[in-house]
């Protein structure tokens, strides 16, 4: 049996504990297929996984992200060949919540790489339902830069924020592959986009992403009170503890706070009264639906375009996810996992 290799965590030692092993190439099974993956790419997820943060017993194929070509199938939907995404949201698709399009509340919600083997290898096997076709306009690097940042950041700006196109959004740390998304569907849904970022170089490329206006991450409260009037109406939150607070400071009377990440610690204190007197709302999301996921393909398909911050070879995987460890990205750090 010919064998292909995968970048699998093995030690929760940070980037250095995911490795380069081969595992066996196998055929599909009933309702599943196997997907020769093009590329890859890599979230902060990978990352806590990688320093044992997540309870995940190794050893886990890492990744949420991967496009590719169908090499096998056992579904008569797919036939070799197909080039195809990814929906990295994982499900039943037979409970209530699945039927009702609510994948993301499913008692067997997971997401790829983490609850199953994910898209760093050179074949997956995933169910038929997870599989969607690649869209044309985008490359390989681009195919596996969007779905699990598109799919998070669509779900958090429209099914939960319901941000209009007369709005105004704030992205906080921008340069993170969902707050790069979020600038870019934000744009695209018509809204006015303000972004923060401890980096001017980032802020440069926010603005060039096409955000209005850009702020330093430090204290940007004040600032974006007064660029705004009275505040933002929806504030993009993923950093949590670091900056919830200015976060909050940011809102217009009756705005929205929606998050899906808290990459600066577990805990933040929040002003009860700001809350309640500004009539302010705090929402939490995380991943997405199989409809928001076509309604992400439907806006690539109308120009939605995702950013490649930087492409490694899958062997360079420590490498890879050391940049996404120090921060260092704007956009998404992709793995080109075909040697073809
Ligand atoms: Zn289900």
């Amino acid at each position: 049996m010919s064998q292909g290799r995968a970048a699998v965590y093995e030690e929760p030692t940070g980037p250095s504990g995911v490795r380069i092993r081969e595992r066996p190439k196998t055929d599909a099974a009933p309702g599943a297929v196997a997907v020769a993956i093009e590329a890859a790419s890599i979230n902060h997820l990978d990352l806590w996984l990688a320093h044992g943060a997540q309870r995940v017993a190794p050893p886990r194929v890492i990744a949420g992200d991967g496009a590719g070509v169908v090499q096998s199938s056992g579904d008569p939907a797919w036939r070799k060949g197909d080039e195809v995404v990814i929906f990295p949201t994982l499900c039943c698709w037979e409970c209530d919540w699945c039927r009702a399009g609510e994948n993301v509340k499913c008692a067997r919600f997971g997401v790829l790489g983490e609850h199953s083997d994910g898209a760093a290898c050179e074949l997956i096997h995933i169910d038929a339902r997870n599989i969607f076709r690649k869209p044309a306009g985008l490359t390989w690097a681009e195919a596996a830069a969007f779905p699990l940042t598109f799919l998070t950041a669509w779900r958090m700006l429209t099914t939960r924020a319901q941000l209009h196109a007369d709005e105004t959004v704030l992205v906080v740390g921008a340069g993170a592959g969902v707050a790069v998304a979020a600038i870019s569907i934000a744009k695209h849904l018509g809204a006015r986009v303000l972004a923060t970022s401890r980096s001017e170089a980032k802020r440069q490329r926010a603005l060039e992403l096409g955000a209005d206006a850009v702020f330093d991450s430090k204290d940007f409260s004040k600032p974006v009170r007064q660029a705004t009037g009275d505040g933002v109406d929806v504030v993009f939150e993923h950093v949590g503890p670091a900056t919830l607070e200015e976060s909050m400071r940011s809102l217009a009377l009756g705005g929205r706070i929606v998050t899906c990440g808290s990459t600066s610690g577990v805990k933040a204190e929040i002003n009860v009264p700001r809350l309640f007197f500004r009539h302010a709302g705090l929402l939490g999301s995380t991943m997405g639906n199989a409809g928001e996921f076509e309604a992400v393909l439907k806006a690539i398909d109308a120009g939605l375009r995702p950013v490649v911050d930087s492409v490694y070879p899958l062997e360079e995987i420590q490498a890879a996810l050391t940049r996404l460890d120090a921060a260092e990205q704007f956009g998404k750090v992709v793995l080109s996992v075909s040697t073809r």
